[in-house]
């Protein structure tokens, strides 16, 4: 099973994607971890990588997949893993399938209105220190507005400032649509309800993945 995560900013697709992977013991790959790895061991496709970023260029789609290869031919990938932040497109996506096109696919959406974006990541208030991130309404500091760890007084970045939230969200909507139109003609795609705490998402996608596991081995079997 190829798992293919999508959701907006603030979603918490980061932290169900590390929850997937803890229970059903799926390799997760960050294509953001996966380039910084590559860079840090010094690979060749680091090394290629790390020449582009250094020039200010974009990293192309050929070192990224050339990575995600790599990384999905070793025997723990072979159940299956989880994609996050890749593809952003549909020849992502088609690149994707072409390194590994016998991989039952399932591309999940966790999705959350744009009101309930800007009023999460709003509210979002980071420290300067630690880097903690906390949140106004539903993890906030033990004192208003200061770091439970190491005491420094909590910013906003400008990330999270409402006027910057709208641009990500128009590049998010621009980019994902496409994908969520793709994968829903190959019959793949799923929509979770992001609008609540995060163990309550992650037992919606809990039973999403249960029941189509359940059918993925129903098929093997009956082959
Ligand atoms: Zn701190």
């Amino acid at each position: 099973m190829r798992i293919i995560l999508l959701g907006p900013p603030g979603s918490g697709k980061g932290t169900q994607g590390n929850l997937i992977e803890k229970k059903y013991g799926l390799p997760k790959i960050s294509t953001g971890d996966l380039l910084r790895s590559e860079v840090r061991e010094g690979t060749q496709l680091g090394k290629e990588a790390e020449t582009r970023m250094n020039r200010g260029e974009l990293v192309d789609d050929d070192i990224v997949v050339g990575m995600i290869k790599n990384r999905i031919y070793k025997p723990e990938y072979q159940r299956g893993y989880i994609m996050d932040g890749f593809p952003r497109n549909i020849v992502q996506a088609q690149r994707l399938e072409e390194i590994d096109p016998e991989r039952r696919e399932m591309a999940i959406e966790i999705y959350l209105s744009d009101q309930a974006v800007l009023d999460r990541l709003s509210a979002r208030r980071t420290c300067p220190g630690c880097e903690t991130i906390y949140n106004l309404k539903n993890k906030p500091p033990k004192k208003e507005l200061i770091c439970d760890a190491c005491e420094k007084r909590l910013v906003l970045r400008d990330d999270d400032k409402p006027e910057v939230i709208k641009d990500r969200m128009r590049v998010y909507h621009e980019q994902t649509e496409i994908l969520i139109d793709y994968y829903s003609r190959k019959k793949v795609y799923f929509k979770i309800d992001g609008d609540g705490i995060i163990e309550t998402v992650f037992e919606k996608i809990s039973s999403l993945l249960d029941r189509e596991l359940a059918r993925s081995q129903e098929v093997e079997i009956t082959k």
